[in-house]
């Protein structure tokens, strides 16, 4: 049987040679091989090869998991699609959420953001958190202003508040909204955090941002003026 598969080594003194040779003895036939380093000062080596005779596909998990100092991340044989790989080990290389995968993860599930929204805030240190919420939250609200509101004449203060932002933020929450103060009454950013989140950060750039797209308003400032997390779940803010 062919197979491809990816190992990640433990230090870059294990490099691929240290792999292919253990394969070579145990017959394995190579078809090629690569190999890059990896992101945790190791090297990711990439072999695609046959079996030869009997060997079965638990001997070839076996044969890889036990190359020294490697970890198998990935194995795939041909015909028979993806096999888990040693079954506890994570793929060494994990992703952050960063800004960009929080964008576009925002986008492709919008308006159902909540999640990544919170899974977002909770993989930032404590010092830029608010700071970090903020800026996302304004990409946001930017980014919908001028997807959904910015044809057309746009409209001033405070007739946008109830016409265009009220409607936006409603794909999120309940929204009560009285002239310049606006308040979720089921903030899903608050939902499950206690009174030490950031969420509600979130909200106010998404206010600030797609008020600030909006070319008929001068200037704005948003706050939370008070937060119901872990309380009532009402947050309301202040835009002047
Ligand atoms: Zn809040």
């Amino acid at each position: 049987m062919k197979f491809s598969c990816s190992l990640e080594t433990s230090s870059e003194r294990i490099r691929l040679v240290n792999v292919i040779s253990p394969l070579i003895k145990a017959g394995y036939q190579l078809v090629t091989q690569r190999q890059e380093p990896s992101e945790n000062g190791g090297n990711i080596i990439h072999v695609v090869a046959k079996s030869q005779g009997s060997k079965t596909q638990e001997d070839l998990i076996d044969d890889l998991s036990s190359i020294e100092g490697c970890t198998l991340f990935q194995l795939e044989i041909d015909g028979e699609g993806s096999v888990d790989a040693v079954p506890p080990t994570p793929p060494p290389v994990v992703q952050d959420l960063d800004q960009k995968n929080a964008l576009a993860a925002i986008g492709a599930q919008y308006p159902d953001i909540a999640d990544v929204v919170r899974h977002y805030e909770a993989s930032l240190p404590q010092e830029t958190r608010a700071k970090a919420m903020h800026e996302l939250g304004r990409k946001v609200g930017s980014g919908i202003y001028k997807r959904d509101y910015s044809l057309g004449s746009a409209l001033k203060m405070p007739t946008t508040i109830n016409r265009e932002l009220v409607p936006a933020l409603k794909m999120f929450s309940k929204v009560k909204a009285k002239n310049n103060l606006v308040a979720l009454t089921k903030c899903p950013f608050c939902k499950l955090s206690d009174s030490n989140h950031s969420g509600c950060h979130f909200v106010v750039g998404y206010i600030d941002g797609f008020l600030s797209s909006n070319p008929a308003v001068d200037r704005v400032r948003v706050e939370e003026s008070s937060c119901g997390a872990g309380t009532t779940n009402i947050c309301e803010f202040i835009i002047w």
